[in-house]
């Protein structure tokens, strides 16, 4: 079997794992490691922009990095660690003004400075966009980078699970996608970037590659998850497709109206309207569908017609080519149907408790990006903040791992023994599941999509969540059982399909548990049984373990600081 050693592999080659790689390129022997070829990650499909308080318009002259927080920690329901969002806050003007120097291509104000937008939650306009294909934009702009800096791409492997030993990290198993061979890295630090796992969700906003594999692999592993009951559904995904139409739509001024032709957002949050949290706005337009004020008991409309041409050409040209080619409609003078689609996961792979940014409970591995959970947004993310977060936390931990230096690794006996063991897992597997005669995985990623979609969604209450665990658990047993035509190993993406399940049902079960476990409403986390926050029982992080009897779940506080706990009033 095929070796590879290396100072640090960072498995995810989208923002996040492209900025630490770059940051530990620069001293260090780095490996990235992506299932799809490095400017296909998902990040390239951010559409609205980059949170920083530049202060570029005279409107928002006065805004401050604190400023910047204290919205972060209110849209979190104040569940975010204000430690961390304070660094991120304070870190956002000079990783922006980077980005720039690397030469990103953002959109100018007549001025010449870097134009920013309004978006939900936000105290200021301050998002940083380039038109609204942000993503695309810093994403080419760091690959270039990371390029120059010799980071050695390893485009078309899938990390199948992590490798320990003597309780720590030793490297990750991998299979070449094209050449379909396993293939070990061997490091002392391993950094997870691979994303979020909204495809645990029927509908989502998301790419089909975003499986969580690194969250399953990690909780293999023994290392937690946390917060996974809050996920974030954003307001406006096309009606449909669910594809995102990007906030920086309501950002510039578009409006939402219901079947009676009002902008019911005025009832929810009379100041904030249309640009109040996402949790906010996602909940008021199904209370208007569920009320009987949607258009065909479904979506409400959005309203850009207004901007005219000119402005929608030049800012929102991405909203409109998708409105055209998804919905037959040009929302230069037609209005697009939204509904609330699954859009971002706000909880991940747990972090030490005030440990080092990413790093994780188990020695060696850091987290980062959308399948971590530093913490930065609580129960509901601001839109515009998590671009904000890979690129300042790779560059973060970079920097830290950098000024720790390398650790020496375990035996070398030691290591190989538990490489050989990672194969013969994998093997193992691979010759279950072609000699099972269950189900087929698809079957099976429906059911657990549909039991999500159905019964984890905007709304939630006690039957719901329960049915959902069930139907989960029933599909783990299932899964066991899982039958794959061949497992010969090339481009066999009947194989990869079903790795990713593996992950995913495991995500999955840990979210139902979790939103299960938190009897409250908080964020994006509602409960009809539940409607009330309740900090006295609830102001904690959720950690969920697997242990040899099932799921157990265990809190972990949050850190408060400067912003002092209170209701959210927008
Ligand atoms: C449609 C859309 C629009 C958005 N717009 C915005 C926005 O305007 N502003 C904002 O702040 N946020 C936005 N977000 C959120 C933001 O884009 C993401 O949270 C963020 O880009 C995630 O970056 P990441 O580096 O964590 O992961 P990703 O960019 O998803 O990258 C994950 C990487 O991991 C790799 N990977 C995964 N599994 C494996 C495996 N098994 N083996 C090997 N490699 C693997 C993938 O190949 C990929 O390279 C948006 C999200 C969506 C869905």
């Amino acid at each position: 079997m095929k070796i590879e050693e290396f100072d640090v592999i960072i498995v995810g080659a989208g923002l996040s794992g492209l900025r630490a790689g770059l940051e530990l390129s620069s001293k260090w022997n780095t490996a990235i490691i992506s299932k799809v070829y490095p400017v296909r990650s998902h990040s390239g499909a951010a559409q609205g922009g980059i949170n920083a308080a530049l202060g570029n318009l005279e409107v928002s002259k006065d805004d401050t990095p604190k400023g910047h927080a204290f919205d972060t920690v209110k849209g979190s329901d104040y569940l975010a660690d204000q430690n961390v969002v304070m660094f991120m806050c304070e870190e956002a003007p000079k990783i922006v003004i980077e980005f720039e120097s690397m030469g990103a291509p953002f959109s100018r104000l007549e001025s010449g400075l870097i134009a920013q937008r309004p978006f939900g939650g936000a105290g200021f306009p301050r998002t940083c966009y380039a038109g609204d294909r942000t993503g695309h934009t810093l994403l080419h702009t760091l690959y270039e980078q990371c390029i120059r800096n010799n980071v050695a791409f390893f485009d078309e492997y899938f990390l199948i699970d992590l490798i320990k030993a003597n309780e720590k990290i030793v490297g990750i198993i991998t299979l070449d996608i094209p050449k379909g061979e396993f293939v070990i890295f061997r490091a002392p630090y391993v950094i997870l970037a691979t994303g979020g796992f909204g495809r645990i969700f029927k509908h989502s906003t998301n790419a089909l590659i975003n499986t969580g594999d690194g969250n399953g692999a990690a909780f293999r592993a023994g290392v937690p998850m946390q917060d996974c009951e809050f996920v974030q559904f954003h307001p406006t995904t096309l009606y449909g497709t669910n594809i995102l139409i990007t906030e920086g739509a309501r950002g510039e001024g578009g409006l939402l109206y219901n079947t009676e032709g009002d902008r019911f957002m005025s009832k929810t949050a009379p100041k904030a309207m249309e640009l109040a949290p996402r949790d906010i706005v996602a909940r008021a337009i199904d209370i208007e569908v569920i009320e009987g004020r949607g258009f065909e008991n479904a979506y409400v409309h959005l309203d850009v017609t207004h901007l005219g041409a000119e402005k929608i050409k030049e800012r929102l040209p991405g909203i409109r080519e998708i409105s055209i080619n998804f919905a037959g409609l040009d929302p230069i003078d037609e209005l697009i149907p939204v509904q609330p689609g699954q859009h971002y996961s706000m909880g991940g792979i747990a972090t030490k408790y005030k440990g080092d940014f990413g790093e994780t409970d188990l020695s060696g591995l850091y987290v980062i990006g959308e399948c971590s959970c530093l913490s930065v947004h609580g129960a509901n993310r601001l839109g515009g903040n998590s671009l904000l977060e890979t690129s300042v936390f790779g560059r973060a931990i970079g920097r830290n791992l950098l000024k720790k230096g390398l650790i020496q690794l375990p035996p070398l006996d030691e290591i190989k023994k538990a490489e050989v063991n990672a194969l013969n897992v994998i093997e193992n597997l691979l010759k279950q599941w072609e000699n099972n005669s269950g189900k087929k995985p698809v079957e099976i990623r429906d059911a657990m999509g549909e039991t999500m979609n159905r019964n984890v969604g905007v709304f939630r209450k006690q039957e719901e969540l329960e049915k959902a665990y069930e139907d989960l658990k029933k599909l783990q047993k299932e899964f066991l059982n899982v039958h794959v035509r061949t497992t010969d190993l090339k481009f066999n993406y009947g194989v990869l399909r079903t790795l990713e399940l593996r992950n995913m049902l495991d995500i999955a079960e840990v979210t139902a548990y979790a939103a299960l476990w938190r009897k409250e409403s908080r964020g994006a986390h509602y409960r009809w049984d539940y409607p009330k926050r309740d900090d006295g029982n609830f102001l904690s992080h959720s950690l969920v373990y697997r242990t040899k009897d099932g799921l157990e779940l265990k809190k972990k506080d949050v850190i408060l600081g400067i912003f002092e706990v209170k209701e959210r009033v927008y």
